[in-house]
């Protein structure tokens, strides 16, 4: 089965056996009402699966130093037996799909496979809309100042004026890290005041539209997760409002096992 077979199979598996899930009037909005917090970590793209990442992640941390956006955070004490070990949390830091994937490259012991250091391989999970009520743009808002701050807020690479004025500055020869988490912010201030549309027109997949696209909704619009959805978690980073939530895949190799029963 080719990767994009297998990820047709996911979307159809997660969006029915999840319960996820109310189908919006004529629109093909997939929402949770009901979703509760996720039980499962988001990993980081390539992670096998679940069972096995426990016991192939050896809390090296080599992911985290690579990552250029500080998506990736060591499980903490409260942990319990994953303790020491990757994941994203994508309210505070979503992934956001770097081509060459240096985190899966970075790591020694097969946690993140290797082999899968291509977009088509990669399924994090996969994102749902489970506050509807809350969207701007169903209520035709604009993106409040504040929204866009609050990302500035939590990057970690600006200068002491940066974070003051909450705009960018990008020289030359800056580090690559440093010059991609500005490049995120510089096209995320384009946002301000306007309408929010601000999930679609972030996402990180290569094709956007494929993964995600506004629809029309009662007299506003609302965000439509589509199948090339793989679960990166910028969306729900970024959504000013906590509309989106992502719900991670046991991996695509699980979610693939079980599709074929
Ligand atoms: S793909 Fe890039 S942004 Fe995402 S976790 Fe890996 S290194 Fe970080
Ligand atoms: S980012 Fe998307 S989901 Fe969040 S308020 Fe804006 S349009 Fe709605
Ligand atoms: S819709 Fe885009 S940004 Fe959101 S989780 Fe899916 S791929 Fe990532």
């Amino acid at each position: 089965m080719n990767p994009e077979d297998k990820k047709r199979r996911k979307f159809i598996k997660q969006m029915t056996g999840l319960g996820v899930l109310g189908l919006a009037s004529g629109a093909g909005i997939y929402f949770a009402p009901e979703l509760k917090a996720n039980e499962l970590r988001l990993r980081p793209p390539g992670a096998v699966e679940e069972d096995q990442f426990l016991k192939l992640c050896i809390k090296c941390g080599q992911c985290l130093q690579v990552c250029p956006y500080d998506a990736i955070e060591l499980e903490d004490i409260d942990g319990g037996a994953s303790v020491g070990m990757a994941y994203i949390n994508p309210e505070k830091r979503g992934c956001y799909l770097c081509e060459a994937f240096p985190c899966m490259l970075a790591c020694p012991s097969g946690a993140l496979n290797h082999e899968h250091d291509n977009i088509k391989y990669v399924e994090m999970g996969i994102a749902v809309v489970s506050n509807m009520d809350a969207c701007l743009a169903l209520h035709n808002k604009k993106v409040p100042e504040s929204a866009v701050d609050k990302i500035y807020d939590h990057t970690k690479v600006l200068s002491p004026d940066e974070y003051k004025n909450h705009r960018v500055n990008i020289i030359g020869d800056e580090k690559e890290k440093t010059k991609l988490q500005k490049q995120l912010l510089e096209k995320l201030d384009k946002f301000r005041g306007k309408a929010c549309t601000i999930c679609a027109d972030m996402c990180p997949y290569p094709t956007p539209l494929d993964a995600i696209g506004m629809v029309k909704k009662d007299g506003g619009f609302l965000p439509e997760i589509r199948e090339a959805c793989v679960g990166c978690g910028a969306c729900v980073e970024l959504c000013p409002t906590s509309v989106l939530k992502i719900i991670p895949a046991e991996t695509y190799a699980s979610v693939y096992k079980k599709g074929k029963k």
